[in-house]
């Protein structure tokens, strides 16, 4: 049967993450990465067949980092030649609402976003241009974080400040990880069998980088990050949300700059600020079974604002059908998962304990019949790329 190859890439300012779809089967026939780029010490790592493999690449940027690519893909000798290129792009401002075919417009929008995400949007450009360059016939398709929360209210999305700053300079909220909660949100109604018309789900999307999201009839209605990824809850390495007076205290205590004080509340915060062990849940986890109290009142911190963010979109939902686990801590860590339904026992949920260990039945559902259902999905990012890049392509066949 003929394939129809759709290629991903994620092209970070660090790393570079890539997979290809054969959109027929739905199955990878290529993923991996690049990390560590622009170093001495970059590398590419990836899996076909799964089988896995390792190449030093170093000193190279994303230029030869998307060649090298180029000649996995080439080597596989594919029968039909790339359907599509989808490129995951962090940041879509009040531009973007939807996915787009890549035109010289939509660089440009990009480009004029990337004062909302300096780190994340050129990387993400540059991306884009190598795979222009490599495959000019190869129709390519942007794919933003914040797109699926475009549907929000301007009373969800609007901080107190004064409306100027949102006129002049775009301050509000935006929301991220999109695609994913989008992803999750379709699966739940189809696996829990929700009346696609009326539903009311919140999507709880927990990895290295935490968020959660109230989707009401198919639409992102209220969202945990902001502006930017900082916003919301407890992550790895990000605290979430702070009083703003933070700010003004440290530099008075410490001399903190605003750069430092950023760099403390990205990089030293969250799960490994407060453990002073670890960002990795895992490693908490473990660590919390063996004894360790700081590991475990890091776990409970970021348990407990779960739990109070969770109850705050259900009130933005105004009644609650669903509330869904997805990424790698939401997946895969049950005792989270109890922790923050215990926490939750005001919804009346109900925890399966035996559903809970094997993370969910055949439909993820890891609740008693009684109550809100509580389930597991898998997210699948770069799946709902690819499909998101092939419909945009049937959509709109020419440049
Ligand atoms: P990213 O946001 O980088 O895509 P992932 O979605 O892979 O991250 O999630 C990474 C997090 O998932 C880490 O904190 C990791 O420890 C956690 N995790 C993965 N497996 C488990 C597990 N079995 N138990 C607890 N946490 C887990």
């Amino acid at each position: 049967m003929a394939v129809v190859p759709v290629l991903v890439i994620n092209s970070g300012s660090s790393s570079l993450k890539f997979s290809l779809f054969d959109m027929t089967t739905g199955n990878d026939i290529l993923s991996g990465s690049v990390d560590r780029l622009n170093t001495r010490n970059a590398e590419l790592n990836w899996h076909q067949a799964q089988k896995k493999h390792t190449t030093p690449l170093p000193d190279q940027g994303h230029s030869g980092a998307l060649q090298a690519v180029n000649n996995l893909v080439t080597r596989l000798s594919l029968k039909e030649p790339l359907a599509g290129i989808g490129h995951r792009v962090v940041h879509g401002g009040e531009t973007f609402t939807d996915s787009a075919r890549i035109t010289e417009a939509t660089l440009h929008g990009i480009e004029t976003c990337a004062n909302l995400a300096p780190l994340h949007n050129p990387a993400n450009v540059l991306g884009i241009q190598v795979m222009q360059a490599l495959y000019p016939s190869v129709p390519q398709v942007a794919v933003f974080d914040t797109a699926f929360h475009q549907s929000l209210d301007p009373e969800a999305f609007l901080y107190a400040v004064p409306m100027k700053l949102y006129r002049e300079q775009g301050v509000r909220r935006y929301g991220f990880h999109g695609t994913s909660h989008k992803y999750v949100a379709q699966q739940a109604v189809q696996q829990l069998a929700l009346n696609p018309e009326s539903h009311a789900i919140i999507t709880a999307h927990l990895g290295n980088g935490c968020s959660a999201t109230a989707i009401s009839d198919g639409f992102s209605i209220d969202t945990t990050m902001g502006m930017t990824p900082l916003e919301g809850l407890v992550m790895g390495t990000r605290s979430g949300d702070i009083d703003p007076g933070l700010h003004e205290y440290l530099s008075e205590q410490l001399g903190w700059s605003i750069a430092d004080v950023t760099q403390m509340l990205n990089r030293d915060s969250g799960l490994l600020g407060l453990s002073e062990l670890s960002n990795d849940m895992r490693t908490l986890t473990e660590a919390a079974a063996g004894g360790h109290r700081q590991a475990r009142q890091a776990i409970d911190v970021f348990c407990f604002r779960l739990a109070r963010q969770i109850g705050g979109l259900a009130a933005s939902l105004g009644r609650l059908d669903a509330l869904i686990f997805t990424g790698g801590i939401g997946e895969n860590a049950a005792d989270i998962r109890a922790n923050v339904l215990q926490r939750l026992g005001v919804f009346g949920f109900e925890l399966d304990h035996d559903l809970n260990m094997a993370h969910g039945d055949s439909r993820g559902q890891i609740s008693t019949s009684k109550g809100p259902v509580a389930a597991v999905i898998p997210t699948r990012e770069e799946w709902m790329i690819a499909q998101d890049t092939l419909r945009l392509i049937n959509e709109t066949p020419t440049n």
